[in-house]
Parts: C-alpha cells; sequence; structure tokens
C-alpha cells in the first residue's frame, strides 16, 4: 500500500461584510485546508478554529505540523489516526475535525460513494437554514434582509441593550417571515427574560445562547418559564454534561467543529434527543468544503444554520449549493465537493 501523505495549510477566506458579534468583529475567517492523499486518490476537510474555544489557525497549524501519521497509517482505518491526533493535541477540536473530515472524503472517493451514504444517512427532507444578519444598525438590517430576499428565515445576531430592539424592530418591518435571534452569551437573566418575552410576540422561532454558557442555574430558570426554545452553542462545547444542558435548554447547537467531527457529531445529535433535547446543525464561516461536511447530517437535525459559505466574498470550493436557504449536496463521492481551481499545498511536511 502506497504510503499515506498529510498535507495543510492556511486558507484565509474574505467575509462579504465585516460580521459583527457581540464578542467582536471580523472581515476574514482564518481556517485551515487539510489534505490527505494515498492510492492516487485526495481526501479534503476544512478547520475553523475559534478563539472563544481557545483555537487560532496558527494552533491548528502548530498541531497539524508536529503530528506524524502513525507508520503505515492506512486511510481506511480512521481511528487510530484520530485518536492519535486528539492524543497529540487535545484541544483542537476543529483541526481534528477537518482531518477527521478529509479521511471520511478520502474514503468515500475511494469507494465511490458519498459520505451520507458511508453513514447510512436517508433522507432529502432537510430543515432549511437561516441567512444569518450580524450586529448592525436598523438601515443596515433592512439592506440584509432585501439583499437575502430569497432565504426563507433570518438569524439576527444581538448582543445587549437597546440596539437589540432597534434592530429586530427594523427587521419586521422589511420582512413577515420567520426569524431566530442569537445573544452569543451577551444578555443578563433579568433582560434576556424581557426581551424572550418580548421576541414571541413577533414571530421569533428560537432564541440562541442567551446567557453565558456557564451560567446553567439561571438558564434553567430562564427555560423553565421561557415561551421560545432556547438553544445551547457556547454551553455545548462538552464542558457541560447532557444532563445539566438538558435542565437549562431545549436543545443543542451541533457543529462539527465543537465535537471534533462527523462521527463525534451523529453520537451527540443521538445523545442529545436521548436526553430530551432538539437538535441544531450549525456551522462558523467557512467554505463550501466545511459546510459539505456538516451537511452530511441535514437529515439528522431539526433546524439548520448552514449559511457559512454564503457569507464569503468568492467561496473556493463548490458542489455544495444553497438555494431557497437549502443546502444540498451533489451526491458525487465523498463530500462531494472540488476546488474552483487548483490548490497547491506543497509537499507533504512529514
Ligand atoms: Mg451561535
Amino acid at each position: 500500500m502506497a504510503r499515506a501523505v498529510l498535507r495543510f495549510a492556511a486558507m484565509d477566506l474574505p467575509i462579504s461584510r465585516p460580521f459583527r458579534i457581540s464578542r467582536g468583529e471580523k472581515s476574514v475567517a482564518t481556517n485551515v485546508l487539510i489534505e490527505v492523499e494515498a492510492e492516487g486518490v485526495v481526501g479534503r476537510g476544512e478547520a475553523a478554529p475559534n478563539p472563544r474555544y481557545g483555537q487560532s489557525q496558527a494552533t491548528a497549524l502548530g498541531a497539524l505540523e508536529t503530528f506524524d501519521l502513525p507508520p503505515r497509517a492506512e486511510l481506511f482505518d480512521l481511528p487510530p489516526i484520530l485518536d492519535a491526533f486528539r492524543a497529540h493535541a487535545p484541544g483542537e477540536s476543529a483541526a481534528h475535525a477537518g482531518l477527521q473530515s478529509a479521511l471520511w472524503d478520502w474514503t468515500g472517493r475511494r469507494l465511490g460513494r458519498s459520505v451520507r451514504d458511508l453513514f447510512g444517512i436517508r433522507g432529502s427532507a432537510v430543515p432549511p437554514s437561516s441567512w444569518t444578519i450580524s450586529i448592525d444598525s436598523p438601515d443596515q438590517v433592512v439592506d440584509r434582509v432585501h439583499e437575502a430576499r430569497d432565504w426563507p428565515l433570518y438569524k439576527v445576531k444581538l448582543g445587549g441593550g437597546e440596539a437589540d430592539e432597534a434592530a429586530i424592530r427594523a427587521l419586521r418591518e422589511a420582512t413577515s417571515r420567520p426569524f431566530r435571534v442569537d445573544a452569543n452569551e451577551a444578555w443578563s437573566e433579568v433582560e434576556a427574560r424581557e426581551k424572550i418575552d418580548w421576541l414571541a410576540t413577533l414571530g421569533c422561532e428560537l432564541v440562541e445562547q442567551p446567557l453565558p454558557a456557564a451560567d446553567l442555574d439561571a438558564m434553567a430558570r430562564l427555560r423553565e418559564r421561557s415561551p421560545l426554545p432556547l438553544i445551547a452553542d457556547e454551553a455545548a462545547c462538552g464542558k457541560a454534561s447532557l444532563a445539566e444542558l438538558a435542565r437549562a435548554y431545549h436543545g443543542l447547537n451541533v457543529k462539527l467543529m465543537k465535537t471534533g467531527g462527523l462521527k463525534e457529531a451523529i453520537r451527540l445529535v443521538h445523545d442529545a434527543r436521548r436526553s430530551g433535547m432538539e437538535v441544531m446543525l450549525g456551522c462558523f464561516v467557512e467554505s463550501g468544503l466545511g459546510i459539505a461536511a456538516a451537511a452530511t447530517l441535514l437529515p439528522l437535525a431539526r433546524w439548520a444554520d448552514l449559511d457559512g459559505a454564503a457569507l464569503l466574498r468568492q467561496d473556493p470550493f463548490e458542489g455544495c449549493t444553497i438555494r431557497g436557504g437549502e443546502a444540498q449536496l451533489s451526491g458525487a463521492p465523498g463530500l462531494g465537493v472540488h476546488p474552483r481551481r487548483s490548490l497547491d499545498l506543497g509537499p507533504s511536511p512529514n
């Protein structure tokens, strides 16, 4: 068997407009592209490291640079490779997810089957994704809604204070379509209680991460009386147990970058359901490569939020399309996406 090769490179993705949430603003997603190659087949995956979880492009690249594929690694045999990477860099869940996606992509291409097929995930009905409107002035919110007319629903990022009401009023004047809210941990308990009650009167579907992730007791009080489903995102990253989360939230936002990849995400979806929670499938700002990996799991989710690649100035990958909010995979082998132009990641550093 030909020796397996691991390659990777920084992948900086300019965002169409500065993307603002309660924690700050960014105009470029600093992600990492990962490739594995053997037997003339290349598999690709994307890592979107997030500073909220102690990760960056530099830490992800550093973990990959100092990682050697186990001797005689066979890419079909994923667990020893992924176990070795996790032991080598336990905090790098995004890099782990990207490496895992590359391995599944390779396996699917080698076998001529899609990754969704390899996992035995059936069903063509998928929940529509929301279009994300980052924190902005009321005029800008209206512009964003008009630009995204073909999206069936919106997710509005809020950051606390009176600007929240102004943004939602502007949205409601511009569209009667359903919307969701993501406070990214910005609210206090009192503020959350008032705002959730108000949002429920306006056709809001759900509220994501109203309070800081660590405030599980306050969240449990909020959940008791909330007229809207409350979804854990920052809180759902492996620190709190599922029993603790189920007491405080109605659902989880499952992202490959937090779970460490596809296999762990599938396990979390099933465990969350068993704990009485519903599942949203989410993403960070990622290219069509990362979105294709997440979209593999779409039939398992109640809600979806996979607009990451639509926020980019240009998506370097094609094959995963999103129309009318519905992310569709090409069905081609592996993750079913390919680069728009040839990529040169250079020789293997290993
Ligand atoms: Mg969120």
